[in-house]
């Protein structure tokens, strides 16, 4: 079944962009997803064509008005999630991103300027999502970043070698560090461990490594996920690792 994804954009012709190389764009052109970008500009009623206007309230630049974006979302509305990219939305996630992609497809509205009436949230079950704490200048970008994720686990797009429950958070901690060859790099070695063929001891190194790591880099993920993140690895993952080798 295609995963059906719909964009509603001022500028369209940015997609696919970069969904359209390498694993996303080969499984784009096998039909495991479907990517259809609409304008919203088509769906303006005056004759300027005009989809913003100056911010109710006062202050700098233009907002999106909700009655055209609404007949833009009403356009492809048909029961698949729709997410409005904003920066005042709840973070993506890992987890979200996996429910997502388990769905018949989704519809992204990408916002421009100041962004989007807030009425529309309201009036349309459009859930706010933001693709990090900072700001960018359009929805498009984030509209990306969620297709991106979200395809690379549809079934057959990633080699079965990464079947993503290793990956960083997927246990709600970084990935540990990756190493290959050449053994010795500017006088740096690889990690003895790496090289025991002890696999028992990989697999309980690289925990380790993940675990300090997301200590480190990310105390957040750790204290979100109660510290339960931090049980040994299972016997399910540890004979996979061995049957890797
Ligand atoms: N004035 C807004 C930012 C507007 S940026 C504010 O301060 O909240 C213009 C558009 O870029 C937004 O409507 C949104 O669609 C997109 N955008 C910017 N940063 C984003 C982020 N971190 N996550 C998702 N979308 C973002």
């Amino acid at each position: 079944m295609t995963f059906r994804a719909s964009v509603l954009t001022l500028y369209p012709d940015i997609f696919p962009g970069p969904l359209g190389a390498s694993l996303a764009g080969r499984a784009l052109q096998e039909g495991v997803w479907s990517l259809e970008s609409t304008n919203i500009r088509d769906f303006a009623t005056d004759k300027h064509r005009s989809v913003d206007d100056t911010p109710a309230g006062g202050g700098v630049g233009m907002v999106l008005r909700p009655d055209v974006l609404a007949a833009a979302l009403d356009s492809v509305a048909d029961g698949r999630p729709m997410l409005a990219l904003t920066p005042r939305g709840k973070p993506l996630t890992q987890d979200r991103v996996r429910d997502l992609a388990s769905r018949e497809g989704i519809i992204l509205l990408c916002g421009r300027f100041e962004g989007i009436d807030e009425r529309l949230f309201e009036g349309r079950p459009l859930e706010p999502v933001s693709v990090g704490d900072y700001v960018l200048s359009g929805g498009e970008l984030g509209a990306m970043v969620i297709l991106d994720a979200c395809v690379r686990l549809l079934p057959g797009v990633m080699g079965a070698a990464s079947s993503g429950e290793e990956e960083s958070f997927e246990q709600g901690l970084l990935e540990y560090p990756h190493y290959t060859r050449p053994v010795t790099w500017e006088g740096r070695t690889i990690p003895e461990v790496l090289r025991s063929g002890d696999h028992a001891k990989i697999a309980a190194w690289r925990h380790a490594q993940a675990v300090e790591d997301t200590r480190l880099r990310r105390p957040d993920l750790i204290e979100r996920h109660g510290g339960a993140s931090q049980a040994p690895p299972s016997g399910a993952r540890r004979n996979r690792e061995e049957k890797q080798k």
